[in-house]
């Protein structure tokens, strides 16, 4: 437990310090980068997007809170997780989720290894293909950092990658479910895609609690608002 807790620290120190990579594209991208953030055009919807799953602990729970609310999701699913869990990651889509590709393992690269890159990415992708039935459309880097080789690699494996223009900092050991709603609340405009997490794999222990607490705040707020919460699919981002 202890090196469990030591990586989740890890993880939360490294991911606090990240702002979405698309924040430091040069303005003359910015096109794209907004595309890449997840800037959606269809007016009126707030893309739902959950990483780091699927998580026989925390997901059901996820997954049937969506269903309370009548809300669909994008859930960027981990190969690694889903080898574990695969008839989870199925009813995800016979529930009529999306899923998606956040790699293989959670893990940011520190050197470029272009092959290596495609290889993890091609895995991680098969896996969610066959093990959910169907197949993947978005690709999201561990930690939101995109660089170069993944990027390629997503791109000639067909996928769109896409980050967040939202998130509830949902993954600390102090995120309540008040929090993360006070947190996400700004960023909860048309267009919008917001980041959470339906597993605590590489957050603070018990973290996807907060994220649990938060989704009724979410969603009661969107429906006030005139916005809609769904997946990706729906979102109309242009291609990147
Ligand atoms: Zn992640």
């Amino acid at each position: 437990m202890k090196a469990r807790h030591l990586l989740a620290a890890a993880a939360a120190v490294e991911f606090a310090h990240l702002a979405p990579a698309a924040v430091r594209l040069p303005a003359l991208r910015r096109t794209v980068a907004r595309r890449t953030a997840g800037s959606g055009a269809a007016p009126g919807h707030v893309a739902l997007t959950f990483d780091d799953g699927p998580d026989p602990r925390s997901t059901p729970f996820v997954r049937d809170a969506l269903d309370e609310h009548g809300a669909r999701a994008t859930l960027f699913l981990l190969g690694a997780m889903l080898e574990r869990a695969p008839a989870l990651g199925r009813e995800l889509v016979t529930r009529g989720h999306e899923v998606a590709v956040h790699g293989w393992h959670h893990r940011q690269q520190w050197y470029p290894a272009p092959a290596r890159d495609l290889r993890e990415l091609r895995r991680a992708t098969g896996a969610v293909t066959d093990l959910c039935g169907a197949r993947p459309l978005w690709y999201r880097p561990p930690y939101g950092v995109l660089t170069a080789g993944p990027a390629l690699a997503a791109r000639r494996l067909g996928l769109r990658s896409v980050l967040w223009t939202a998130w509830g900092r949902d993954w600390t050991a102090e995120a309540t479910g008040a929090s993360v709603f006070a947190t996400a609340r700004p960023g909860l405009t048309g267009g919008a895609t917001l980041l959470l997490h339906d597993s605590d794999c590489t957050s603070a222990p018990g973290s996807w609690r907060a994220t649990l607490a938060a989704l009724p705040l979410i969603a009661a707020h969107c429906r006030a608002h005139g916005l809609t919460l769904g997946p990706l699919r729906d979102h109309a981002v242009g291609p990147n």
